[in-house]
């Protein structure tokens, strides 16, 4: 589906000056094709703004609902082709573009900067963990969707078998925070299962995705395996739910409530990965530098707008005063910038609409009688929606962040009188996505882990562990979603199991002459020996 450049051009003088010079006219072109749209010239765009100078972007053509429906109906006719081939053929696509993703990387990570704003480290994250994804399932995919022989019925003469089909065409919903790693990330294993895929861009950091497509292209994959549309999320996001026979969502719990129910409604299945308000408990035992390092890490990376990050930090009473002093100063440390290199560590907020929402947060809490240890505000003269790296002490229930997310760089830190205590702590409110603990005890931390309400816990290390360790699944309990990626449920969720069993000597049951009685009699004895031997 080929689109038409939108009409409306971004007024020069008002266009963001901070637009890569490799960003060249051409370049915009290769991307903008693979939004699918049929509206032709005068057709609706939208440009986000940068936000490093708060200036327009690049004008991305509007998909439309019907556009939606296309795209996974041309999905649906290339997954036929696709799911044919052997799963070494999509996997050499796949690690064609891991090859392309590292060699072109400061292009992504330019764009990614420009589009939402973050510190490059944590853009070089995204490269990282969409690599390491990559060749993760291409090689291992295969062994993850192995069929799987089990006991068949009756013992000899029949057999039975799991085996694992594709569910056809997926669709990914993905928000703007990671837009390459939740963009492309989840959607690597659904095609190496041999799934088409349908992409909703975020209309924050289209450009990102759209890049990624074209890598994808570069690297084999055919023209409607994978299909990219823009534009309002509530509307397209919807739709696509409407066709889909899968629907892959990663954005807030509010919005996953939407998502889960109208796939309900048609009965197909539903990932969601959804926010949290992940608590850190530090131990009277810890290593209280490594946890200040570990703790400002988590909590400030992209310009804490990870879903995994921390929000709550429950130190216990008797290290909590020495422990604020290092927090603290490990947090002045941080470098506040920027800047398209790596010498910022925080980043900016990626749009007016979260810098409002962190203000009005923190605003409230200082109002009702929070006190700021560090921050507390928006540092205008960094850029327009940077925020400076908060810590706040005294927050209470009535307060707004105290258990709603803030996704924003900006922590509360509580007293705990014991384990105990922290353990209760840290499950308060409904969510349940990650978790850190900091002890030197790892065997005592690990007895603890299983108590939290939280899909990872992290010991030693404030979020990314759990992330980096792509073997193991990764999502939320309570209100924090459903399913996980990574792992074998990574790849899995995207297949029907499929369970074929065959009979040597046709249908089974009474032989023909046997009166049901006589039938009936020997399986029951059957039964008694079965039981003795004790045969599962
Ligand atoms: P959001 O829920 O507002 O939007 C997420 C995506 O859903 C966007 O692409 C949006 O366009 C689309 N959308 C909006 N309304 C929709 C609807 N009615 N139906 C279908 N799609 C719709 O979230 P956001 O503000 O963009 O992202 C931040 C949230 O995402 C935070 O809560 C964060 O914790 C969460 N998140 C979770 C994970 C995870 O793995 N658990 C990862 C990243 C972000």
């Amino acid at each position: 589906m080929t689109a038409t450049l939108p009409t409306e051009s971004t007024d020069a003088a008002q266009a963001s000056t901070l637009r890569p010079a490799w960003v060249t006219d051409a370049r915009v072109a290769s991307w903008l094709r693979w939004v699918c749209t049929s509206a032709g010239a005068g057709t609706a765009s939208r440009t986000a703004l940068a936000p490093y100078d708060a200036l327009p972007t690049i004008a991305v053509p509007d998909s439309t609902v019907e556009d939606v429906a296309a795209a996974v109906d041309a999905a649906r006719h290339a997954q036929a082709a696709w799911s044919a081939l052997p799963y070494s053929a999509r996997a050499e696509v796949i690690l064609r573009f891991h090859d392309l993703l590292v060699e072109r990387q400061d292009e992504i990570m330019d764009l990614i900067q420009w589009e939402m704003g973050k510190a490059r480290f944590h853009a070089w994250q995204e490269v990282l963990q969409v690599a390491n994804l990559a060749r993760h399932y291409a090689r291992h995919g295969e062994a993850y969707l192995k069929p799987k022989k089990v006991r068949g019925a009756v013992p000899v003469v029949t057999s039975a078998k799991e085996v694992r089909v594709p569910k056809g065409v997926a669709g990914f919903i993905s928000p703007w925070n990671y837009p390459l790693y939740m963009g492309v990330g989840d959607l690597i294993p659904a095609v190496l299962a041999g799934n088409a895929a349908v992409g909703k861009a975020d209309p924050q950091a289209p450009l990102s995705m759209l890049w990624a497509r074209a890598l994808m292209a570069e690297a084999g994959m055919p023209e409607h395996v994978w299909g990219v549309v823009a534009g309002d999320g509530p509307s397209l996001g919807e739709a696509l739910i409407d066709h889909v026979d899968y629907i892959c969502f990663t954005g807030s719990t509010a919005t996953g409530r939407i998502v889960a129910q109208r796939a309900a409604r048609r009965l197909i299945g539903a990932s969601l990965e959804l926010g949290g308000k992940n608590p850190s408990i530090i131990r009277a035992d810890a290593d209280l530098d490594v946890a200040a390092r570990g703790v400002v890490d988590a909590s400030f990376a992209n310009t804490g707008q990870m879903c995994i990050h921390l929000e709550r930090i429950i130190v216990h009473t008797d290290v909590y005063d020495e422990f604020v002093v290092r927090l603290r100063a490990v947090t002045a440390a941080q470098t506040v910038g920027q800047t398209f290199d790596f010498s910022s560590q925080v980043g900016s907020l990626a749009s007016a609409a979260q810098l409002e929402k962190v203000s009005r947060q923190v605003a409230d809490a200082v109002a009702k009688g929070a006190t700021v240890l560090a921050g507390g505000g928006p540092r205008p003269e960094v850029g327009p929606y940077v925020f400076a790296p908060t810590i706040l002490e005294g927050v209470t229930d009535d307060m707004e962040l105290c258990l709603g997310e803030t996704f924003g760089p900006v922590i509360s830190i509580y007293r705990a009188t014991d384990d105990e205590d922290a353990i209760a702590q840290a499950n308060r409110g409904k969510q349940g996505l990650s978790a850190s603990i900091f002890s030197k005890d790892i065997a005592a931390a690990e007895a603890m882990a299983p108590r939290i309400r939280a899909g990872s816990v992290n010991i030693n290390d404030g979020a990314s562990l759990a992330a980096g360790s792509i073997e193991a699944g990764m999502g939320g309990m309570g209100e924090s979603g459903l399913g996980k990626r990574h792992g074998s449920d990574g790849i899995t969720r995207f297949t029907n199991a499929q369970t074929i069993v065959s009979s040597k000597v046709g249908p089974v049951g009474p032989p023909p002459g046997t009166p049901v009685e006589k039938f009936i009699a020997m399986a029951n004895k059957q039964l008694v020996v079965l039981r003795r031997l004790r045969v599962r």
